[in-house]
């Protein structure tokens, strides 16, 4: 465990996220993503916040064993969770676990749909369907003959109504207005959703928008949405068309380490694993991150700022230590032993590190290993 770096998480941060997406999103519940441990930020501490705090009711995981964890841990609250990816159904016992914990699988084959309509254990069991609309992924074909099997399954059970319809968007990051990719989806979900009802098998509720359509606003017509990524902070939204998202978050998270040691260098100097050429005079800052924190070493060459300097990671990020060099050698706080903050509470850190680096906020996020401790204040 580090002892001086951390992920330092701000609950009430969360809460502001919260409120202002419910601001937005007036009409729509929310089925709140915590998978992989909550986008990196311990998924527990997040799910007993939010719903203690900001009565949050629903939730999403893409594993059973994440939401028995969430189960075993928090006995005492009320909430419902959903299984998105990992289902296994038919693997002895765990239908057994799905149904004492009342986790609900989302189904998204007709194998699963079979067998929770046979086993009688599941009569009462509320049903999610998730169907493919264009991700080619998970999901049930969406085409009038499937969607009718899946209708005539049903009935033949003396099914009246699901309890969940969803799907999923491939292209939510993307612009909506410069490309129809999620209009041709959505299209197809409101056809799904035509099917039933003119089957007059009731859709309870209904939800395809992850945070990049909720910041285009689209997809809000269904009673639910499903964000993850914003309630955190960082927009979802490709660098081209982030400028289109109406949500401004605040990072919940800051990541800090410290400053290990300083010294002067000079252009041509040959530092760390393979030498590295050190481009020009300044100064070094080691600071006490690296790949075993989760800081890639794939993650070459982004700029990092202490203070307003802005410094490049320089040379290959170590499994302990990660080299940062400033050209300007008179810093005044650049100094042994103070903080380094990585990434801030404003989202535009994080996105400008994800922007550099060739990948996506999530990745960062989710890649902190348990290394790095998670604090928390509200
Ligand atoms: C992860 C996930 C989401 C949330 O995606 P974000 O882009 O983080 O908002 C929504 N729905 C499903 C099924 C998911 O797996």
């Amino acid at each position: 465990m580090r002892y001086q770096t951390g992920l330092y998480i701000n609950l009430g941060y969360l809460g502001e996220n919260v409120e202002q997406l419910r601001k937005g999103c007036k009409n729509n519940e929310f089925i709140f993503m915590v998978k992989a441990e909550a986008y990196g930020h311990g998924m527990v501490q997040i799910v007993k916040y939010a719903n203690s705090e900001l009565k949050i009711k629903e939730f999403g995981v893409a594993s059973l064993g994440e939401a028995l964890k969430l189960r075993k841990e928090l006995p005492d609250l009320k909430f419902e969770i959903y299984v998105f990816s990992d289902i296994q159904l038919e693997l002895h016992p765990c239908s057994d676990l799905y149904l004492n914990h009342r986790i609900i699988p989302v189904i998204s084959n007709f194998s699963d749909l079979d067998f929770l309509l046979n086993n009688s254990n599941f009569l009462n069991f509320p049903i999610c369907l998730k169907f493919n609309t264009g991700m080619n992924r998970l999901g049930l074909d969406c085409g009038l003959s499937e969607v009718d099997k899946v209708i005539s399954k049903l009935k033949n059970r003396g099914r009246k109504s699901i309890y969940h319809l969803c799907s999923h968007f491939s292209s939510a990051s993307e612009s909506m207005v410069e490309n129809d990719k999620s209009r041709r989806q959505y299209e197809k979900f409101k056809k799904i959703k035509k099917q039933f009802a003119d089957e007059k098998i009731e859709v309870e509720r209904s939800s395809i928008s992850n945070s990049g359509a909720i910041e285009q606003k689209f997809g809000l017509e269904e009673s639910h949405i499903r964000p993850g990524l914003i309630l955190y902070g960082p927009s979802a939204l490709n660098k081209a068309c982030r400028h289109l998202s109406w949500f401004k978050g605040k990072n919940i998270s800051k990541l800090l380490t410290y400053i290990i040691d300083v010294f002067p260098v000079k252009r041509g100097m040959l530092i760390g694993y393979g030498e590295t050429v050190v481009p020009d005079d300044g100064v070094i800052a080691l600071i006490a991150l690296g790949y075993g924190d989760g800081f890639s070493a794939r993650l070459t060459g982004p700029s990092l700022k202490f203070e307003d300097e802005v410094g490049e990671v320089l040379g290959k990020v170590n499994m302990d230590i990660t080299q940062v060099f400033f050209r300007n050698i008179k810093i005044k706080n650049l100094k042994a032993g103070n903080l380094f903050t990585v990434w801030g509470h404003n989202p535009q850190d994080i996105l400008d590190l994800a922007d550099q680096t060739d990948t996506i906020c999530y990745e960062h996020l989710c890649q902190l290993t348990a290394r790095i401790p998670r604090y928390y204040c509200d």
